[in-house]
């Protein structure tokens, strides 16, 4: 299978490609690149990954993402032999999205106002960093590997650096994590922190702190793990998998998720463009994206809410300079994304010509969602003895608010995506000890 994966740029008219061993994150006139591939993968397959869920002991089986491995096989490795496996990806001993599946949660569903067996909510907080990118920090990180890194680089105050930092320490190669000095409470860090990765206090804001993570891996033989890594994407196409398997293949009617820098919207619209490509599933589900109504860059450009004109992907030509001037005038007015919900305070998706290339393919809707019923959307997964981080929430409440405004119909099956457990340990705390709130339990005395 050698030769069989390449980089390609996103942008139809220029479609640059290049060897897969590049670690460019952008073509030459700095659009995004995708991972592909040139044959089509057997439908077989599908009995190959059921089967892999008994492991035999095997950690590639037992992987959450790995288990899908002919999917993402960028490495054009043996997928059958362990040996080959074992010397080129990346895991943390199969924990890697393992404990990752499709949930009915009664007590959301009855909040939601739809029928129980109508909404799927799917955990990514069960990965052991404690959120969705392991998933595809297993794939960066291989590639990583594959192209003989000796440091992975991020700009991140969270889940991306936890995620990053532990594959880091287990594959025994250093890990640099960016952030905008005085920003940021040492707290967001502490994973990090434990697991030996170096801080780099940045003086500026966090696209500041980004640019000089990108600037170190370009110059200074660092590699990107950011999700405008392509690879990261790879490794996150394996969210829709698990949900899609566990479904037996039969699409749902949606697929949703919080909004932050959209690489799990982009992943999942390569996912199902390349699933309905090669014919493995008949129908396509329809992406939301819920933003946190302080951090609405998506939902304000694709719904006309900035010059009056809905953003589009539009085949390839999407009016990138409409998105330039929306940030000119955030700066013009100091707006900084502001949220409680940390994990999607992003003003800036760095995916977001992704994310409209895969509302585009699925005909998917963009909307926001407000603090209070974020927490409202956390607790009511609580109440299921499941547990989730506050921007997780707008799954929940961001179904709920569709089906009120009746885009998402009473009859239609829903998965809305869970992306991390709670981290933020007084959210919960605060938001019980206030009995207005819709959930609260105060203590009592
Ligand atoms: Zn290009």
């Amino acid at each position: 299978m050698q030769g069989d994966a390449f980089l390609k740029c996103i942008d139809p008219d220029c479609g640059m490609e290049y060897p897969i061993e590049s670690t460019n994150v952008q073509c030459e006139k700095g659009h995004l690149l995708d991972v592909k591939y040139k044959h089509t993968p057997s439908e077989n397959l599908k009995e190959v990954f059921y089967d892999r869920r008994n492991s035999q002991g095997n950690i590639f089986n037992e992987s959450g993402v790995w288990r899908f491995r002919e999917l993402l096989n960028f490495c054009q490795v043996d997928t059958e032999n362990i040996e080959e496996c074992s010397k080129f990806l990346v895991s943390l001993d199969g924990a890697e999205g393992r404990l990752s599946k499709p949930y009915h949660m009664g007590k959301a569903s009855e909040f939601v106002g739809i029928s129980n067996d109508n909404l799927w909510l799917q955990p990514e907080g069960y990965n052991p960093s404690g959120s969705f990118k392991d998933n595809g920090m297993a794939t960066a990180v291989t590639h990583a590997k594959m192209v003989g890194a000796k440091k992975i680089v991020c700009a991140s105050t969270g889940n991306t650096s936890a995620s990053a930092g532990m594959f880091a320490a287990n594959e025994g190669i250093n890990c640099d994590v960016y952030i905008p000095a005085g920003q940021i409470a040492p707290g967001k860090l502490s994973q990090a922190y434990q697991f030996g990765a170096q801080i780099l206090e940045i003086d500026g804001n966090f696209d500041d702190a980004l640019k000089q993570s990108l600037d170190d891996a370009q110059n200074h033989d660092g590699y990107t793990v950011n999700s405008v890594n392509p690879f990261r994407i790879e490794g996150q196409k394996t969210i829709p998998f698990r949900a899609l398997e566990y479904l037996n293949w039969e699409a749902p009617d949606w697929i949703v998720y919080p909004g932050g820098a959209l690489g799990n919207t982009s992943s999942c619209g390569k996912a199902l463009m390349e699933l309905y490509e090669w014919g493995w599933i008949k129908k396509i589900p329809r992406i939301a994206v819920i933003n946190s109504e302080g951090a609405s860059t998506l939902s304000d450009l694709y719904n006309g809410k900035f010059e009056g004109e809905e953003l589009r992907w539009n085949k390839g030509k999407p009016n990138t300079e409409l998105i330039t001037r929306y940030y000119d005038d955030l700066d013009a007015k100091g707006i900084r994304p502001k949220t409680k919900a940390t994990a999607i305070q992003i003003g800036r998706p760095a995916n977001i010509l992704k994310g409209l290339r895969a509302l585009e393919f699925t005909n998917g809707v963009a909307t926001t969602v407000s603090d209070s019923e974020m927490l409202d959307g956390m607790s009511v997964v609580g109440l299921n003895g499941f547990d989730c981080e506050m921007a997780s929430g707008a799954s929940v409440v961001g179904v709920k608010k569709l089906m009120s405004e009746g885009v998402i119909k009473k009859d239609d099956t829903v998965v809305g995506i869970l992306t991390g457990r709670q981290k933020d340990a007084m959210l919960p705390v605060d938001y019980h000890h206030d009995p207005s709130n819709k959930f609260a339990k105060p203590p009592k005395n």
